[in-house]
């Protein structure tokens, strides 16, 4: 053997060893996505936090909110733990409660996030609960709601003219996007993407572990969702949003088996059981108003 090929030799096994290192790590280390702001987006977190409490106040006007106090204390103290677990807790984060039977969550850019009293029905422990906030929060983490708004903004108007433009100030900003966002009051409605769904289950068990929350939760909750059998019009809206709960399920699982959390996590607490308590003492939710008369 000469040098030549005893050099190639130990080429190809530095190599076999460098791809080897390499599909070992991949396998090892965790795939939690690293979302970055868009760069259609232009718009700083103040701005987009200006924007959410514009559209969460269209949305307190449109949908019946349950004021009631230690409960929403209680799901603002939940929801803010995987917040501040979260890739993006310098947003200010706010957790409401939609007195509706709907088995649904939704959230609006600049950390508003809306949880339906029927989904707080549906949900057995606090780690389901944990999980179904830590994946909104996932939504805000990636910017999804807000670059749809973007998007439209920077095709219909180009970085250029917003650069001539310089600062703007809040105000100018919420009004901008009112009118690149389309109406406001769409918001609640809107859909996110199946790409969009998955990064923020991804986003929602990694968020949940930093909180101390056992993931199963939120796999747990999909999971019962996909074989759901009460009334189909209460979970529509949920299945609508977030479609195929059955593959998001498997892929969170697949994701889990690969990178195991730690042991140990929480499943519940007595304050969980205290809000669910306190929710079956409540008055039942308000009768959808019939739509008026032709
Ligand atoms: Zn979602």
């Amino acid at each position: 053997m000469n040098m030549k090929q005893t050099l190639q030799q130990m080429s190809a096994a530095a190599g076999a060893c460098l791809a080897a290192f390499i599909l070992l790590n991949v396998s090892l280390s965790a795939i939690e996505p690293t979302p970055a702001k868009p760069f259609y987006d232009p718009f700083t977190d103040e701005q987009e936090m200006a924007f959410g409490r514009e559209a969460a106040a269209e949305t307190d006007k449109r949908m019946p909110i349950l004021d009631q106090s230690l409960l929403t204390s209680y799901l603002n103290d939940l929801g803010n733990k995987v917040a501040q677990a979260s890739r993006r807790p310098q947003i200010q984060y706010t957790f409401k409660v939609v007195n509706t039977d709907v088995v649904n969550a939704f959230s609006l850019p600049g950390g508003y996030i809306y949880v339906h009293r029927g989904l707080l029905d549906f949900v057995q422990n606090e780690s389901e609960l944990a999980g179904v906030l830590a994946h909104e929060v996932g939504h805000v983490v990636a910017y999804h709601s807000m670059s749809n708004v973007a998007r439209q903004y920077w095709l219909d108007q180009g970085m250029s003219q917003l650069k001539q433009r310089g600062a703007l100030d809040n105000q100018q900003v919420v009004d901008i996007l009112q009118k690149y966002g389309g109406p406001i009051l769409l918001f609640a409605d809107r859909k996110f993407s199946r790409e969009e769904e998955s990064e923020a289950d991804m986003l929602g068990i990694y968020n949940a572990i930093r909180a101390g929350y056992d993931p199963e939760g939120l796999v747990l909750a999909l999971n019962r969702l996909s074989s759901f059998t009460g009334n189909p019009s209460l979970v529509e809206t949920f299945l609508l949003d977030h479609p195929l709960p059955a593959d998001r399920v498997q892929a969170l699982r697949t994701e889990l088996t690969q990178n195991p959390p730690p042991a140990g996590l929480k499943q519940d607490s007595y304050a969980f059981k205290a809000a669910k308590l306190l929710l079956s003492t409540l008055p039942p939710p308000p009768k959808p108003k019939a739509p008026p008369h032709q």
